[in-house]
């Protein structure tokens, strides 16, 4: 392949029919900007499946390259910050969705979008956290910032701190899982697969939830206690009852939507329990906050635990792949490697 051609996945629309195929293109067609990288690792987040399969419209102008994360080399930038031969990861700020992304062996971006590799993670480590672990990472400080620790009990007497999290066989769920579990939590695991349970115990789980138990309303606005905190990635009716089911003053970090988009909920459990729903949004976050997330994640997430939640597929493995996170079927993070 000539020196200026790079593969890449790309994707076109054609009277609401989505198509996409690995071609070859000249790496001058990429989108301006002032950093051009060259990509090892992307990554398959459960956005990447619904841009690849043309769900909810969040691309709007074709041909286009998915790939909402990317982590590589500098190979030219007209930034001071970055000089050709750093590592450097990105998620967020819309890329893979309104400019090209991580699904190409090159991508031309905004140096503000970028960090630093952090020091201790691999470019494929970083692809194995992800736009999922950064999330994931978010979720637990948002928790903490609001009150989340050790000690955290509703009456003063000391007890074992339980968190919960949904979806947890998926990618921002399990290293939800993992960095909980590594932080001393007991950490109920909640699946809709009775043979993820193995899985999520190798992670640090200590309890096992059926999905189906949080699913149903039980038609009371407040149940009995249960957690001390939640990362919900499900949303629907599982984050309705989750918070019908917080302690007193605790949070749930509510991340995602594959349960459903409509929550309905009563106002009894904010009213008489103090109860927090935070909102967590991982694409618009501000340097320093990309920075804090990813020191904590190479201080509290155990590489061995990141292996275990990853498999690593090339380019032309995407379709299949994607169809199986939107089937709810992933276990963990699926990596792509560009280059394979
Ligand atoms: P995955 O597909 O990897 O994981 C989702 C998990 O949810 C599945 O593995 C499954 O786990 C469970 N699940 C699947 N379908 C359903 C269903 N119909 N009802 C209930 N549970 C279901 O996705 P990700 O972990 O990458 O993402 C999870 C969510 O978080 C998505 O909605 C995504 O868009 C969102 N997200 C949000 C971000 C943000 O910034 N707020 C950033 C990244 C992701 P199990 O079988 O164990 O129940």
């Amino acid at each position: 392949m000539p020196k200026n051609s790079i593969a890449a996945l790309i994707l076109n629309e054609n009277d609401g029919k989505f198509t996409h195929e690995i071609q070859e293109i000249e790496a001058a067609a990429l989108p301006e900007g002032d950093v051009l990288v060259r990509i090892e690792y992307s990554s398959l987040n459960y956005k990447d499946a619904m841009i690849l399969g043309g769900i909810g419209r969040l691309v709007r102008s074709y041909p286009h390259v998915p790939g909402i994360d990317l982590a590589g080399v500098v190979e030219h930038s007209d930034c001071a910050q970055y000089m050709p031969g750093d590592s450097v990861l990105l998620t967020g700020w819309r890329v893979g969705e309104t400019h090209w992304g991580g699904y190409a062996q090159k991508a031309r971006v905004r140096s503000e979008w970028l960090i630093p590799l952090p020091v201790g993670f691999t470019t494929k480590q970083a692809m194995a956290i992800g736009t999922a672990g950064f999330t994931a990472m978010l979720a637990v400080m948002g928790l903490e910032k609001h009150g989340l620790n050790l000690a955290l009990s509703t009456d003063g007497a000391s007890e074992a701190t339980d968190v919960l999290v949904t979806g947890a066989s998926g990618g921002v769920g399990s290293i939800a899982v993992a960095i909980l579990s590594q932080l001393g939590y007991r950490v109920s695991a909640s699946t809709g697969r009775p043979e993820m349970a193995e899985y999520l115990k190798s992670l640090g789980a200590t309890e096992i939830v059926n999905r189906h138990e949080l699913e149903e309303s039980s038609g009371r606005p407040l149940e009995s206690e249960r957690w001390s905190g939640a990362i919900d990635t499900v949303g629907g009716t599982t984050l309705a009852r989750v918070i019908t089911q917080l302690k007193y003053r605790a949070s749930v970090a509510a991340c995602g939507l594959v349960g459903g988009v409509t929550l309905e909920t009563s106002v009894i459990p904010f009213l008489l329990r103090g109860v927090n729903l935070l909102g967590i949004d991982s694409s618009m976050q501000p340097y320093d906050m990309r920075i804090a997330a990813w020191s904590r994640l190479v201080q509290d997430l155990h590489t061995q635990k990141l292996d275990e939640t990853t498999t690593v597929i090339g380019l032309a493995e995407l379709t299949d792949f994607a169809k199986q996170i939107l089937g709810g079927q992933i276990r963990g993070r699926v990596v792509v490697d560009v280059n394979a």
